[in-house]
């Protein structure tokens, strides 16, 4: 079993049924809907694939919603583009909405004339094309190629040089989130994320509408690195968002940003996703770089809690082989995964903090096979996975949706059952279940952590150590 999750983005290459239950059945944890592309109607009905997939495979599958955020894109391109931008070329970025061709393009913003100054950079596509401004032109703005190559139709516009005060939360996104909410996501991620009050918006629409789905804030802009700290209070996780990340940073800064976010999240208790060009060559090829092995087990080496595809599962022509790969480069580096120390004083300060550290020093101990997790809320599964054990964490609930959210904590596996209302006999009732569904063999040793009685909703207050078979229930 892989302990760090994998998600995977869905697109043109990976949305048929059997594109669907190929990536499943080879590794997929979480599918990542991109609300920058598609319409409503082609999410709503990915979703209902997946979900429909998943139960068939009996594996609980996570979808995150990913917002656009205030993200500038090229508009529409003639044919559909791409289009050959010649280095020292001109191109005007028009205000108007054009077809665009050789020598002028539209954007998303059409205001963008408005902050740029001659000498401001213009990067697309993540940077990997770039043009300066050479002056603004009533509402057009003319730039010269820098670094030329093919321009793709709605690519990311980067403009590095400039803050452009546009609000974090877009009235496109407003409406996506109400979709995504009605349509069942499981985790949204927020785009462009400035600060930790980013969340506050998204929390007050999601108690208006009566629901809730945890939050990561995506940190692509070097804004958001100075507030770190305010950013992990307020969001449910983070996602080190390497690709906008990588234009505002240089590319050194980038490594040592995401050791940083990966190891303050993890002390803070809050996911971190590791996210952009992992795999990236196996857009076109079968096989990967060294150096992107490297990369997956390098984040896999910094703790992250979930590594994710972009292109490679979206639109590239090997989606299932990256998947593939990409679970067997986890599977392989999780066995030299040390984790990190965590500080005396997070660790002792809470009592179910010191449970769930407990659970994982016995289980280490006694060599267990596995942790089983009573669990309600999640909470106790997710301060487990923190203390990063060396076995499989079981997490057991009643709740599919509950089971889903679970799925993408690092080494949390969730298993969905009727609990009874667990009143005396919680160790017996466990060893049952995982007997049934076959997650441990007779004679194996599992650690049972929760509480009981579950419906009372008491703090976690047991730790057994069950003997499989050993008991009356066999
Ligand atoms: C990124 O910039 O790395 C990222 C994940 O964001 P997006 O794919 O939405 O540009």
């Amino acid at each position: 079993m892989s302990a760090v999750k994998i998600v995977a983005t869905l697109g043109s290459s990976s949305s048929s049924p059997e594109q669907v239950e190929r990536l499943l059945r080879v590794g997929v944890d979480a599918v990542r809907l991109n609300f920058s592309y598609g319409s409503h109607r082609d999410h709503a009905n990915l979703v209902h694939l997946v979900r429909k997939t998943a139960q068939r495979l009996g594996k609980h599958i996570t979808v995150l919603q990913d917002l656009q955020g205030p993200r500038i894109r090229t508009g529409p391109l003639k044919d559909g583009g791409p289009l050959g931008l010649e280095q020292e070329s001109e191109i005007t970025i028009a205000h108007d909405l054009v077809e665009g061709n050789n020598g002028r393009i539209s954007s998303t913003y059409p205001d963008i004339y408005r902050f740029l100054s001659p000498g401001d950079r213009v990067l697309f596509d993540d940077g990997r094309l770039e043009a300066r401004v050479l002056a603004v032109q009533g509402r057009d703005i003319r730039c010269q190629v820098v670094k030329g190559g093919l321009l793709g139709a709605f690519q990311g516009i980067n403009l590095p040089d400039i803050a452009l005060d546009i609000p974090t939360f877009t009235a496109k996104d407003r409406e996506d989130l109400e979709f995504g909410l009605k349509i069942g996501v499981d985790w949204v991620a927020m785009s462009f994320v400035k600060s930790g009050q980013d969340a506050d918006l998204l929390r007050s629409m999601m108690r208006r509408q009566r629901t809730g789905v945890p939050l990561v804030a995506k940190v692509e802009r070097a804004a958001a690195l100075l507030d770190l700290e305010g950013i992990l209070n307020a969001f449910d996780g983070v996602m080190v968002a390497r690709g906008d990340l990588g234009v505002e940073l240089s590319p050194e800064e980038v490594p040592v940003w995401q050791k940083t976010i990966v190891r303050q999240a993890r002390r803070k208790g809050k996911i971190a996703i590791v996210a952009t060009q992992m795999l990236e060559s196996m857009i076109s090829e079968p096989r990967p770089t060294r150096a992107e092995a490297s990369d997956v087990a390098n984040a896999v080496c910094d703790g992250a809690d979930a590594v994710m595809l972009s292109g490679e599962t979206a639109i590239g022509s090997f989606p299932v082989e990256a998947v593939a790969v990409m679970a067997r480069i986890i599977q392989t580096s999780q066995e030299i995964y040390v984790p990190e120390e965590l500080p005396a004083t997070d660790r002792y300060r809470r009592e179910a903090q010191a449970v769930a550290r407990a659970a994982c020093a016995l289980a280490d101990d006694l060599n267990a096979q596995a942790i089983a997790v009573l669990t309600r809320s999640g909470v106790t599964a997710h301060r487990i996975s923190r203390c990063r054990p060396a076995m499989p964490i079981f997490a057991l609930t009643q709740q599919p949706r509950l089971a889903r959210r679970l799925n993408m904590w690092w080494g949390v596996v969730p298993v969905l059952t009727d609990l009874p209302d667990v009143t005396v006999d919680s160790h017996g009732v466990i060893e049952k279940i995982l007997l049934e569904k076959e997650l441990v063999k007779r004679g194996e040793k599992v650690v049972a952590v929760g509480s009981s009685p579950l419906a009372a909703r008491v703090p976690t207050n047991f730790l057994k150590v069950l003997r499989i078979g050993a008991h009356a229930y066999r």
